[in-house]
């Protein structure tokens, strides 16, 4: 699904010679290149607190903490995502609200959340899946609206933006008011470990957020709030310092190639390829321009219609193509997260989606022939499945 060796071939010299260096200095842990990198990130992101944590579950777990959210405190979110994103919330004894998604972007319906809004409801954690950014302008209006949170779970969407209706264009991660990030080795922007970081333009949330990170500390040895422990090491801050001023690049790589499997499907009756939604940017009509990043394609991931889904998956397997399903189960009918409140016909699209959706290899290192082989051996199933 990805080729992180081929990917590393590239930025070897530097990735080699900074983390020998990290090792001479055994400056392991909170060393300088920790701090650079939140500083470079920050400068990204063009937002005020980056605060480097030990993975993305952990990410999302603090930056709930850091907002003093309480055990009944009701926080919804999407039902057809990772399932990180519903532990933490079910870990921290809140109550998960699981809505339905759109069945064009994948991502949380605003219509879904305004239902599911109650008295106790207290954050709202839209997930920019696969890399395109949930619908922004409608999410946080709500959110003004009945004064709640926004958490947006950033993992698959780093390097993306979003275009408000007023033209105003942010990055994801840096839109609501507290955000989470995974550095793992697969995501856009991944390290060669586990990663995560939180982003917030609010100083008194990041400096709550910094105890929580060190054990509660504000000032050593003393312990102001239960805390956790969650680091970025020195050695994954220096490769994400090597890769993050490629990781522009790297997003357009994947655009690059969610491009050409368009166009190869653009024709074949049964497929539904990924639309780009673009958000009032209108330098595209679902095309994948080459100047926006309306969408990072963390993943690449069809529909396929009438046609036997796990068949193709495991075809696809047999010519030696790696392909995923993301993702097979609803959250709501997993047994951890299952809760009497849900009703079948709430979630319509996300029972759709886990029978259609099949996520084909995307990466920085995908050529052409490559392309070809993939695209070619699945439309060769598509229409031997449904008979002229
Ligand atoms: C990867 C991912 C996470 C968790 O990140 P880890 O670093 O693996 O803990 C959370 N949410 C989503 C949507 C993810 O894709």
């Amino acid at each position: 699904m990805v080729d992180l060796k081929g990917q590393y071939e590239q930025i070897k010299e530097r990735v080699d010679a900074s983390i020998l260096d990290v090792i001479h200095s055994a400056a392991f842990i909170n060393g300088p290149e920790v701090h650079a990198f939140q500083k470079e990130l920050e400068a990204y992101l063009d937002i005020k607190h980056v605060i480097p944590c030990a993975n993305g579950t952990d990410a999302l777990q603090i930056a709930m903490m850091g907002l003093g959210l309480e055990p009944g405190d009701e926080v919804i979110t999407a039902d057809f995502t990772f399932a990180a994103t519903v532990e933490v919330i079910a870990l921290l004894k809140l109550t998960p609200v699981l809505v339905d998604v759109l069945p064009d972007s994948f991502n949380i319906d605003p219509e879904a959340i305004k239902r599911a809004i109650t008295p106790r409801t207290k954050a709202i954690v839209p997930v920019h899946l696969f890399g395109q950014s949930a619908d922004m302008d409608e999410i946080m209006a709500i959110a003004n609206e009945h004064d709640l949170y926004v958490i947006e779970d950033n993992a698959q969407g780093i390097g993306a933006s979003y275009k408000f209706t007023n033209g105003k264009t942010v990055k994801t991660g840096a839109i609501s008011h507290v955000a989470s990030t995974s550095f793992f080795p697969s995501k856009n922007l991944g390290c060669y470990g586990d990663g995560g970081a939180i982003f917030t333009n609010d100083d008194a949330l990041a400096h709550t957020i910094r105890g929580i990170v060190n054990h509660g500390m504000y000032t050593r040895y003393h312990h102001d709030v239960v805390g956790v422990n969650s680091r970025l090491d020195s050695i994954q801050a220096t490769v994400l310092r090597a890769k993050l001023p490629n990781l522009d690049s790297y997003n357009n790589a994947r655009r690059a190639a969610a491009r050409k499997y368009n166009k190869a499907f653009e024709d074949i009756q049964n497929i539904i390829t990924p639309k780009v939604k673009g958000n009032h940017c209108n330098t595209h009509q679902n095309a994948i321009c080459d100047t926006c990043d309306c969408h990072v394609f963390h993943q690449y991931t069809l529909r396929v219609i009438n046609t036997d889904r796990d068949a193709l998956a495991k075809h696809l397997n047999d010519h030696g193509i790696p392909c995923g399903v993301y993702y097979p189960i609803p959250l709501h009918s997993q047994k951890a997260y299952k809760d009497d409140r849900y009703n079948e016909a709430d979630f319509p699209v996300t029972n759709q989606l886990v029978k259609e959706v099949i996520s084909l290899p995307m990466h920085t290192e995908l050529d052409d022939e490559q392309i070809d082989f993939i695209t070619k051996t699945v439309i060769d199933f598509v229409h031997r499945e449904r008979p002229a």
